[in-house]
């Protein structure tokens, strides 16, 4: 495409507008144009395509696996953050493949140039250009029952842009305010300004609309820190990449930057209680992240613990620290006390004062799970807009909404996924049924089928999908197609080669069971006697040699063979439990007591207080997984 393309020199009509040039945007304009739609991407500045808002890294507990889930479905984000990454940390890596947090600091500059260089010239059929969205230019319904459809958008200056389908990326700019001590500013972002109109159409049309809130820790000079008072928390020896198609990191992980973790005190406290009570950002009635919250709401609810902070590069050539855990709306002078109230911040340096924003976001319970919304036809929506937090969360809805608009205006089937396939069904499940009234982010908890949903297999999930929905291109399916061959001839092999316990005790070196006359698989003597593919493929040089040294096929295999047993069982027990919706829970049930179920769960059964698993079902946040656990208390009712 022609970069220095402008607005007015347009008049011709797209298939797809994609509203909004963030992680949900991107990932939808690029998802769209790939899979054959003539594509616009529209947003207010080109120069701010690729920002990171917040943070600069990416992935995390369940974040790690949606991006794994873009990837496979040649999604742009996940590479981008490989090109940029300057630290890789995964987190959990103690706890098994299936929960495994991919993470990595991510340069935010490098960030951004990688994203627009791919979004301004790698992407055939993709257009962009900057232009406020103030409205929606709709058909209205012939019929008394129908719904309006889209016919374009109505820019700011009136000018009108005709397509097929719209998908609106907005994310925290409608009707947004931000606020910082007791002023309070029209503004999606810190210099950026919000987005009125749009919200006015969607309640126009019937949408319900509601409030959330987020907010950005103050940004810190490099220089001014001492680092030594903080514990250092290195880069991983062997990091591992989010894409499937890299290998190793670019840059070593001995040149890549450390984290460091210090923690909060009584004085940060006694001055977060001091001053808080003339908050405006906290005193509204309106929820924030749970899981990423203010300094204000940590200290408020737990007053006497400390509370964790990680000091963490914002880029290569950058002096500046991005300190996570400490997001705060104070006056720059507070904030100020506050950071050198703690060890090794006595003299720090504030560059840009943290401040909260809320917004308007769109009740998704009236989407449809391909992201199409019920009372517009033709128009998608993703990313914050639709109550969800976090890049990896957008970026992973834009994919479907931008590939579903492509398909619609091309008249094709729209792509779907349930809660078995992937994350990404995970949370359109949740988002479209159960709805949200606080900022919704994944985790590995949320997922009934997560020891199935693994970072490792995404690919093997969805890349067959993807390719069969035409947003998978020829390389990357040439690769996977390699790959899956490879992996399939040596998963069947394993089947193949079957010994009792006594007979592998004589053909593998050193190994030792119990007597039994029980036989087992190669493929089972992986996981249950924790035996090497590299040992069996000595053994057997024929059937397996072909599939030695190959570490990646090993660690596939290896984690496919531990958790096969039990995701059979968990499908077996949602199917019997579908038998037992009408079990009744005790009115005295202590929920907070059942510590199997995650505490944000614990505490809406707690308010909800379901007569039963069927009501239990309908609690927003509650999986099957949740309801089997629940079961067992159902049962023990008189
Ligand atoms: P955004 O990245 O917000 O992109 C929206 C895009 O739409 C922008 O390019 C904007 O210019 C464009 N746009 C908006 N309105 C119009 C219009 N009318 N016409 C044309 N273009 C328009 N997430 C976390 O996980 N943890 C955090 O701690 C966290 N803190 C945050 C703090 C702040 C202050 C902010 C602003 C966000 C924070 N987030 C945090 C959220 C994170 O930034 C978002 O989840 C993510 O960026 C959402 O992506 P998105 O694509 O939906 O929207």
């Amino acid at each position: 495409m022609n970069p220095s393309k402008t607005l007015a020199a347009s008049k011709k009509a797209f298939q797809c507008i994609v509203v909004g040039g963030g992680h949900a945007g991107c990932e939808a304009a690029a998802a769209s144009a790939r899979s054959g739609a003539s594509t616009l991407l529209l947003t207010h500045k080109r120069s701010t395509i690729g920002e990171m808002s917040c943070n600069p890294s990416f992935g995390g507990i369940g974040k790690g696996h949606l991006l794994r889930e873009i990837d496979a479905l040649d999604g742009i984000c996940p590479r981008i953050c490989d090109k940029s990454a300057i630290t890789y940390q995964a987190l959990n890596r103690g706890a098994g493949p299936a929960v495994l947090g991919l993470r990595a600091q991510i340069d935010r500059k490098l960030y951004k140039k990688f994203m627009q260089k791919e979004i301004f010239e790698e992407i055939p059929n993709l257009d962009v250009y900057e232009g406020a969205v103030e409205d929606l230019y709709l058909e209205q319904p012939t019929s008394p029952n129908g719904i309006p459809k889209v016919k374009g958008v109505i820019l700011a200056d009136g000018r009108h842009i005709y397509s097929d389908c719209v998908v609106i990326t907005t994310g925290t700019f409608l009707s947004a305010e931000i606020y910082k001590g007791n002023v309070t500013t029209p503004a999606g972002r810190i210099g950026d300004a919000a987005s009125y109109g749009l919200s006015k159409t969607f309640s126009n049309v019937g949408f319900r609309l509601g409030r959330l809130r987020t907010g950005t820790p103050p940004r810190l000079i490099a220089d001014s820190i001492d680092f030594s008072k903080f514990e250092l928390m290195p880069p991983d020896e062997k990091p591992i990449m989010f894409s499937f198609l890299n290998k190793e990191p670019w840059l070593a992980p001995e040149k890549q930057y450390p984290t460091y973790l210090g923690y909060t005190n009584p004085t940060v406290a006694e001055l977060v209680m001091k001053y808080v009570k003339g908050s405006k950002h906290v005193a509204e009635e309106i929820n924030g992240p749970r899981y990423c919250p203010s300094l204000e709401a940590k200290v408020l609810r737990f007053e006497n613990l400390k509370h964790r902070l990680f000091l963490e590069h914002e880029g290569l050539d950058s002096n500046i620290i991005y300190p996570q855990g400490m997001s705060m709306t104070f006056d720059d002078e507070i904030q100020l006390a506050i950071m050198r109230s703690i060890p090794g911040l006595e003299k720090c340096e504030i560059v840009q004062a943290g401040y909260g924003v809320h917004y308007d976001f769109v009740n998704p319970q009236q989407l449809k799970t391909s992201l199409e919304t019920k009372l517009i036809n033709g128009l998608f929506l993703a990313g914050q807009i639709n109550g969800t937090t976090g890049y990896e969360e957008a970026a992973a809805q834009g994919l479907l909404a931008g590939l579903n608009a492509s398909l619609k205006s091309q008249q094709k089937d729209l792509l779907t996924l349930d809660r078995s396939q992937a994350y990404l069904g995970v949370l359109i499940d949740d988002l479209t049924s159960l709805g949200t009234n606080e900022p919704y982010r994944m985790f590995t908890s949320r997922a009934e089928f997560r020891l199935h949903l693994r970072p490792d297999n995404a690919d093997l999930r969805l890349t067959q999908i993807g390719r069969d929905f035409g947003v998978v291109n020829n390389h990357r399916f040439g690769i996977f197609s390699e790959l899956r061959e490879k992996y399939e001839t040596c998963k069947k092999r394993l089947d193949a080669i079957k010994f009792s316990l006594p007979k592998w005790c004589q053909i593998l070196d050193g190994f030792q069971t119990k007597a039994s006359s029980k036989t087992l698989t190669a493929f089972e003597m992986l996981s249950r006697h924790n035996i090497a593919l590299n040992e069996l493929a000595k053994k057997f040089p024929s059937e397996l040699g072909a599939f030695s040294d190959d570490d990646d096929l090993a660690y596939r295999i290896s984690s496919e063979s531990r958790y096969a047993i039990e995701h059979r069982r968990l499908i077996k027990k949602v199917d019997e439990m579908r038998e037992e919706l009408k079990a009744k829970l005790p009115d005295s049930l202590d929920y907070s007591k059942i510590t199997e179920i995650n505490l944000e769960c614990r505490e809406k059964l707690a308010n909800y207080r379901p007569q039963n698993i069927a009501a239990a079902s309908r609690v927003p946040g509650v999986t099957p997984d949740v309801l089997i656990t629940l079961l067992r208390y159902a049962k023990r009712a008189p």
